[in-house]
């Protein structure tokens, strides 16, 4: 079950909600508005097309200096 953290835009709350559909409209528990803005999902999934297309060198550094690697 997907669970999405949000923010209100009116109080800045930021608050988790779990959506069920994504028309799902989602109001601020704190100001009950409904101008809330989706931040990335918690349980964070690989973004479709999000795969690394590249391997190795593509941050232009060497293993042993970077911890990218
Ligand atoms: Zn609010």
């Amino acid at each position: 079950m997907p669970i999405y953290e949000y923010s209100c835009r009116h109080c800045e709350k930021s608050f988790e909600e779990l959506v069920l559909s994504t028309a799902e409209v989602v109001a601020c528990p704190q100001c009950a508005s409904s101008d809330v803005k989706r931040e990335l999902s918690v349980f964070s999934s690989p973004a479709p097309g999000g795969e690394k297309t590249t391997s190795g060198g593509g941050c232009g550094c060497t293993p042993s200096t970077c911890g990218c690697h």
